[in-house]
């Protein structure tokens, strides 16, 4: 019986279950197990009721989705956007399901978040917000069923925040129950920087493989948040050469290379940490989706999913782009990018240092011993260069693109391991 494929009007999902419907027919992967692995294994809807500092009350709405726990607790982010909804967590759970299993880590994939602005939130509405959302996940979170982490627009304070709601809810201390908390309560040094220095690590590994130097190399970041802003430190800290960043007030060029030092202290400094009225010698404003098609020999989309799409991927220069964003070129895009002979490093590959380094803070946390940065680094760094070779080889070897060839090796351990435990429960 031929499998009855899933389709979605959501374009990350559906592009998630088409990449894997792909992979899994090139694999041969027996029917039942298609079934099962391109469906959540859990998904839950909340409202969230804030009393307002007006006085009016508002309802958000949560999701939290659980697509797999085969190969250890469910695993991944909370965004706090107002385009979250269940088909884009769902998708973006499926990623972090082929995230975990290809960095060899002990984890399923999960994702979560809440339709919101937060922007628009006052501190006090948005800590109300994030405790009411842990409070209504907490029957199915915790350090050994699913363990939420920082995505895009929320970070320590929302984790610290979780954690406490759901250890008083317990009545004891639940550490292990989110990652990317602050290091004074329980988080781990290096964390913070981990998904940036993990991108900048892939590109590098890529540069290497190529035979491209390092030195004077041009780079272009597009997105400042967490990982955008430490991939472009890493990169210049190697000697590279970032010409371009970006972020929702547009795109920061400069041929002479961005003073990313200083472009990190601007946004810290700006109450919106934003990098609104950056300026610095030679340096050219200009809209965010410009900056996406500057000369550069990398790019790498550290924002949202779709920034690369049928509408720019033709007009992109760069010759190499290492995905630190989720989901940041579209599948038609993708085929317009081949065409032009540009090599991609994916998603679940270039961004995984995140989830690695979180993986170490859990680890910390259940055992009460931390490490110092410099072991958390030395840890990280090796791993990444592992998996990237690990694809790189694989891919050369079979001729496959390098998004086909992660998710072959990612699916395979899911697969072996979901048909040694069977589908009881
Ligand atoms: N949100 C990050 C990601 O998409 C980190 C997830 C985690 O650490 O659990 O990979």
């Amino acid at each position: 019986m031929a499998v009855q494929k899933r389709t979605s009007k959501n374009v990350l999902l559906d592009t998630a279950l088409k990449n894997f419907y792909a992979a899994a027919e090139e694999m041969g992967l027996d029917d039942g197990l298609v079934e099962v692995m391109s469906r959540s294994e859990r998904a839950i809807c909340v409202s969230i009721p804030v009393p307002m500092d007006d006085g009016s009350v508002k309802v958000f709405e949560g999701y939290r989705v659980q697509h797999s726990t085969v190969l250890g607790p469910a695993k991944g982010g909370l965004r706090f956007h107002p385009e979250v909804n269940l088909e884009e967590c769902e998708a973006l759970a499926s990623l972090m399901t082929w995230k975990c299993s290809l960095a060899g880590i002990p984890y399923g994939g999960g994702k979560g978040g809440i339709a919101v602005e937060p922007l628009e939130l006052s501190p006090r509405e948005r800590e109300t917000m994030t405790r009411t959302f842990a409070a209504r996940i907490a029957p199915v979170i915790g350090d050994w069923t699913d363990v939420p982490a920082p995505d895009v627009n929320t970070g320590g304070p929302e984790m610290v925040w979780i954690m406490d709601t759901i250890s008083k809810l317990r009545g004891k201390l639940e550490p292990g129950v989110v990652t990317g908390k602050p290091i004074s309560v329980w988080g781990s040094k290096g964390r913070n920087a981990a998904t940036g220095l993990g991108v900048a690590t892939c590109i590098l590994e890529l540069l290497k493989v190529l035979n491209e130097p390092v030195k004077g190399a041009t780079v272009i970041v597009q997105g400042f948040g967490n990982v955008g802003t430490f991939c472009a430190k890493y990169m210049t800290d190697a000697g590279a050469k970032v010409v371009g960043i970006s972020d929702i007030t547009g795109g920061y060029y400069c041929a002479d290379g961005i003073d990313i030092a200083a472009a990190m202290k601007h946004v810290a400094a700006h109450p919106k940490r934003i990098l609104e009225g950056y300026t610095q010698p030679g340096l050219q404003k200009m809209d965010g989706e410009a900056i996406l098609q500057q000369e550069a020999l990398v790019l790498s989309p550290c924002a949202l999913e779709g920034a690369i799409n049928a509408k720019n991927a033709d007009g992109i220069k760069a010759k190499y782009i290492v995905e630190g964003a989720n989901g940041p070129i579209t599948p038609e895009a993708d085929v317009i990018l081949d065409k032009k002979g540009i090599l991609v490093v994916p998603d679940f590959l270039a961004n995984s240092g995140g989830v690695i380094g979180s993986y170490f803070e859990w680890v910390q946390d259940l055992a009460g011993f931390f490490w110092t940065e410099e072991e958390y680094n030395n840890r990280l760094v090796p791993i990444m260069k592992d998996n990237f070779a690990r694809v790189w080889d694989y891919a050369q070897k079979n001729n496959k693109k390098m998004r086909r060839a992660a998710f072959l090796v990612a699916i395979k351990r899911v697969a072996d391991a979901l048909q040694m435990k069977g589908f009881f429960l």
